[in-house]
């Protein structure tokens, strides 16, 4: 058994890592990985979202990436906010349309600008047991929506930044072909939920989130959990 793509890195163009393109892909390659998506984080998230022009130029660097290292093949991707209760994210049409690969996630105080209500029940639900409930209804609501109404690859870190449902997402992944990711850096999916989850037609992926080069390919904090749960190899999508 072997990793045969990370689809989840971040470069020095989210504000929380100073990894470089060229490294990554080094590091990639003495890994032997066929494939990789460079995910930032989405322009909304508070501090370490992508910049645009960055973004743009992005593009460019990988294409002239996969030209110099054929043995490769590098997605440009994005770790992309899930916005609020509609499932909104923080693409535009022009980035949309630059991206091969696309990442979704909720993080704490992404653009509170457009759903407070999301950010707020969330931080309550931490020093509160009664906002527990309310946090997964509005998180799972925000997550599903995100799934049903964008073409989203994969869900980044289920349940790691709020409590969800996870039956639910599974539900709506599952009818959408969108990967559920084990993160090797967050707790989550956690064992409890791969085997809520694996009880719907949804496939997995084991994905490092390195936001350092060391980092890069490294998922057996992931393949553990996997393998605890009971999680068949065959469903996990990055894994040969
Ligand atoms: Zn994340
Ligand atoms: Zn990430």
């Amino acid at each position: 058994m072997r990793l045969i793509a990370d689809y989840h890195m971040h470069t020095k163009y989210s504000g929380d890592s100073k990894n470089e393109l060229e490294a990554i892909i080094r590091k990639a390659i003495e890994l032997n990985l066929k494939e990789i998506a460079i995910t930032d984080h989405g322009p909304a998230h508070s501090g370490y979202g992508i910049k645009k022009e960055n973004f743009k130029s992005l593009r460019k660097e990988i294409d002239e990436m996969n030209i110099k290292y054929p043995q490769i093949r590098v997605l440009l991707g994005l770790e992309a906010n899930i916005l609020g209760k509609d499932g909104r994210l923080d693409i535009d049409e022009e980035m949309l349309s630059l991206l091969d690969w696309v990442n979704a996630g909720y993080h704490f105080g992404s653009n509170l600008k457009h759903d407070l209500g999301i950010h707020f029940v969330n931080v309550m639900s931490r020093f509160f047991k009664s906002y527990q409930k309310k946090a997964v209804e509005i998180n799972t609501k925000a997550m599903v929506g995100a799934i049903l109404s964008n073409k989203i690859n994969m869900i980044t870190h289920p349940g790691a930044k709020g409590p969800i449902d996870v039956a639910e997402v599974a539900k709506a992944a599952a009818s959408k072909g969108t990967l559920l990711e084990i993160n090797n850096s967050h707790g989550h999916l956690a064992v409890e939920e791969i085997k809520i989850a694996m009880n719907f037609d949804v496939k997995f992926a084991v994905c490092s989130d390195a936001h350092e080069i060391e980092n890069i390919g490294k998922v057996d904090h992931s393949l553990d959990r996997a393998f605890i749960a009971g999680l068949s190899k065959e469903r996990i999508f990055n894994i040969e």
